[in-house]
């Protein structure tokens, strides 16, 4: 893929998840790997939903803002998965709602976010872990992520929302749909004493889909 082309990409996957209200106003940012190792950001105060390929934050692979506007303050989050995860291409952050909502709820598995409600969520995401609410912004978000040394593709930010590294841009768009999709699903169960898939069916899908499940 041409940077043109990733640039082009970014900008569609982004306008896609705005229009299905994903996240909205100027909120969620998003950031790929370049082919020269350098790094294309979404620039602060931006809306999803009408970003500009030719405005987007351009890094080199030193890390230098080199052209485009100047980057998401949510930065931190973004370099935090890349200089764990050696895998990482993508890095997409969303204010969705209902993650939003169950990161709220009483009694919340801290390490292992999401209930086990659908294969794909545990395929694509692994365990996501819950971290506590940070004032936007604040650098210890970043601390945060680096502290679980790269063992984890997706985190939630309590009373905030979702942060997932995928392989490329199109591979973290989806993880992180998936992600909003089973909060919504667990918000909607909740109280109904849900099938919920058995620890035996969840250690077959981590088995047979090579799952990170630390
Ligand atoms: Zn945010």
């Amino acid at each position: 893929m041409t940077e043109t082309q990733l640039r082009e990409q970014i900008c569609v996957l982004a306008k896609s998840m705005f229009d299905r209200g994903l996240t909205g106003g100027s909120t969620g940012n998003i950031s790929a790997r370049t082919s020269d190792g350098g790094l294309l950001v979404s620039p602060t105060g931006t809306s999803f939903g009408r970003l500009d390929p030719a405005r987007l934050s351009r890094f080199d692979a030193a890390g230098q803002l080199i052209s485009g506007d100047q980057p998401t303050k949510e930065m931190p989050l973004h370099s935090a998965f890349y200089d764990t995860r050696s895998t990482a291409g993508a890095v997409v952050h969303l204010h969705a709602c209902h993650s939003v909502a169950w990161s709220m709820m009483p009694g919340v598995d801290a390490d292992n976010f999401l209930p086990p409600l659908t294969p794909y969520a545990i395929m694509k995401l692994g365990k996501v872990k819950l971290l506590p609410f940070f004032m936007p912004g604040d650098p210890a978000m970043g601390d945060a992520v680096r502290g679980l040394a790269g063992k984890r593709s997706a985190v939630m930010l309590a009373n905030h929302g979702p942060v997932v590294a995928g392989k490329d841009i199109e591979a973290a768009c989806n993880a992180i749909e998936e992600l909003e999709d089973t909060a919504r699903l667990a918000m909607m169960m909740r109280g109904y004493d849900a099938n919920a898939l058995s620890p035996e069916q969840v250690q077959n899908l981590v088995t047979k889909f090579d799952v990170e499940w630390d």
